[in-house]
């Protein structure tokens, strides 16, 4: 590097929180600022969430921290607290029905924040499926949205996550079938496995509409961008984000032998000798990542002379989601 220029930023843009998760976290802040001390007898916590809200640790944390308290199944929520009308949200990542159907049976108070875009591929399970389709999914065993959408039919939704699982399914040639995915994969990695299925089942059909929702596609794009004009990349995002890992996986790709991508939860992770001999850092960060956590790692970099900060924009994002209906 030249005396006297400084290093460089590159920040990806599109990055970070994208419309379902902002939506979620909308709905648990909403119930928190309408909750007055005085409308919840005792110990009474004003709201419960099952599941991480999005699964990022800073923003549960700061929920926590709040009032809101996180459950990971519905039986951790006391009978009074549901006679007493508390509201218990549903994570962004969305649920089975056998977790709607112990809401409704014990007559919770729901406040349903899953993506729309995840319910989205609930409906085209339940259609497909009531046309006779056999499906297979393309999804990470044991995501809250994997199993989910499993839910919705486990005898006819087939869980693939690597090529060797493709495998084990067996289907009369030209029966039907057709294929989804989770919305957070990474569009090169389900193109090797959709590339496979093609191949074995070569009758199988593809959904009418991609279902990697525009958030992955857009940050990835965005992160493949910034990627190839960088030395190091570092992506924020926890390491139980689905697409926060993606796009780590995606940065490396675009940096090849040039460089490293790392995943940090936040600036405290970040090592010094990760940017020995850099010129140009490239930043982006998973799409339940609030962007306080973002500026952190900049102002982490400063320190290093890492002082000159660029944007890579490849798209101008405008998307936006109404609060959920009990809270309309
Ligand atoms: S990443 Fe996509 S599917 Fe997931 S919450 Fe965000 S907008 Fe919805």
């Amino acid at each position: 590097m030249a005396v006297g220029v400084n290093k460089r930023i590159i920040l990806a843009d599109p990055r970070g929180f994208c419309a379902g998760v902002d939506r979620a976290i909308l709905a648990v802040r909403t119930i928190l600022k309408a909750a007055r001390p005085e409308s919840a007898p005792g110990h009474i916590p004003p709201v419960y969430v099952r599941r991480q809200i999005v699964h990022n640790r800073h923003v549960v944390d700061e929920l926590a921290g709040q009032g809101a308290v996180f459950v990971d199944e519905l039986d951790e929520i006391p009978d009074d607290a549901v006679q007493a009308g508390i509201p218990v949200v549903f994570s962004a990542h969305g649920v089975s029905p056998t977790v709607q159907e112990e809401a409704r049976r014990r007559g919770m108070y729901i406040v349903d924040a899953t993506c729309p875009l995840v319910s989205k591929v609930h409906r085209e399970v339940l259609r497909f499926v009531r046309d006779g389709y056999e499906i297979v999914y393309i999804g990470h065993r044991g995501h809250d949205e994997a199993i989910g959408v499993v839910g919705e039919s486990p005898e006819h939704v087939h869980l693939i996550e690597h090529e060797d699982d493709v495998d084990s399914l067996h289907f009369q040639p030209g029966s039907k079938l057709v294929m989804l995915s989770q919305t957070t994969l990474s569009v090169d990695e389900t193109a090797d496995l959709v590339a496979v299925l093609k191949q074995r089942f070569p009758w199988i059909e593809e959904p009418p509409s991609s279902d990697i929702c525009y958030a992955t596609q857009n940050r990835q794009t965005a992160v493949k961008a910034m990627a190839q004009r960088s030395d190091c990349v570092i992506i924020v995002g926890s390491a139980n984000s689905s697409n926060s890992v993606r796009l780590m996986e995606v940065a490396q790709e675009s940096l090849g032998e040039r460089g490293k991508a790392h995943r940090v939860d936040d600036a405290g992770e970040l090592k010094t000798e990760w940017f020995d001999g850099v010129d140009t850092v490239g930043i982006s960060s998973g799409a339940s990542v609030p962007d306080e956590l973002v500026s952190g790692v900049v102002d982490w970099l400063s320190t290093l002379d890492f002082t000159d900060i660029t944007y890579e924009e490849t798209v101008k994002e405008n998307m936006k989601f109404v609060l959920p209906a009990a809270l309309r």
